[in-house]
């Protein structure tokens, strides 16, 4: 899928998650439901950061077209040293290390040691990484014609504030986990969540996703995992913009209404 599509389904599955939570009994404070979505729908775009040809690759500049590059680099070689014998050799990382699940948890779990460790410092850097990947994802090429300067401020304010929001009392900095010092580790719930959801998408366009790696399936360690071959669309497909997104609308929007305790619950 697109950036924009990527970008809804992860504001769509926390929103849903939300929901959840709230009809179970357990309501996530307001702040929580707020910044999760940020965060989901921000790191719905990161795993294509494999690729300097990706549009998104511009988010952060220079800096980000560098780290691109090192990243595809990176899962080249991944790829080439854990691909099963029938697999062809690659000559690009595109589509094959970030788009793991052991990716995902390790970029959480990175994010969340970085949360739990420098404090309100590593909860803004967080935020602002995804709250610019959010609106990269979410404007997709509008955002190039703003300037990206404006978009990194945005970024920076956004930031700024939640974190002040988010360390009052009772507004959810120690939601899901409450130990002394463990406050803001559920920071990397909606960023694993986030390249899962993506990796999801991508596993219903017609090149799949390897989502399993590295447990092997027919041989393969890269399999690219996905829906039946016949249900499977093009990226950026009509279907994309038509039927997809608008469904990521409305589970998005009911979702925020229950899990903000408006409706239902
Ligand atoms: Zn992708």
């Amino acid at each position: 899928m697109m950036g924009p599509a990527h970008s809804l389904s992860g504001a769509a599955a926390w929103l849903g998650l939300g929901a959840a939570v709230a009809v179970a009994g357990h309501p996530m404070p307001w702040p929580v439901v707020v910044v999760g979505t940020l965060l989901c729908a921000g790191a719905a775009l990161a795993p294509d950061l494999d690729q300097k040809s990706a549009t998104i690759s511009r988010a952060f500049g220079p800096l980000s077209h560098a780290l691109c590059g090192v990243i595809d680099k990176l899962s080249t070689v991944v790829y080439n040293s854990t691909r099963s014998r029938g697999e062809r050799r690659g000559s690009g990382g595109h589509r094959t290390l970030t788009h793991s699940s052991r990716w995902a948890l390790l970029i959480a779990d990175g994010f969340s040691t970085a949360a739990a460790i420098w404090d309100r410092w590593g909860v803004l850097v967080i935020l602002f990484i995804h709250v610019v990947l959010a609106v990269e994802g979410l404007l997709w090429r509008m955002a190039r014609v703003s300037s990206d300067v404006l978009v990194w401020l945005l970024g920076a304010a956004c930031a700024w504030i939640l974190a002040g929001v988010l360390e009052e009392p009772g507004n959810g900095a120690d939601w899901l986990f409450s130990g002394a010092g463990q406050e803001y580790l559920w920071l990397g719930v909606p960023i694993a969540l986030g390249a899962l959801v993506h990796n999801i998408g991508d596993a219903l366009t017609i090149s799949g996703c390897p989502i399993l790696w590295p447990i092997p399936i027919a041989g393969k360690r890269w399999y690219p995992l996905g829906t039946p071959r016949f249900m499977r669309f093009r990226a950026g497909a009509r279907v994309e913009n038509a039927v997809l997104m608008p469904a990521f609308m409305v589970v998005g929007g009911a979702g925020s209404l229950v899990a903000l305790g408006l409706i239902g619950a």
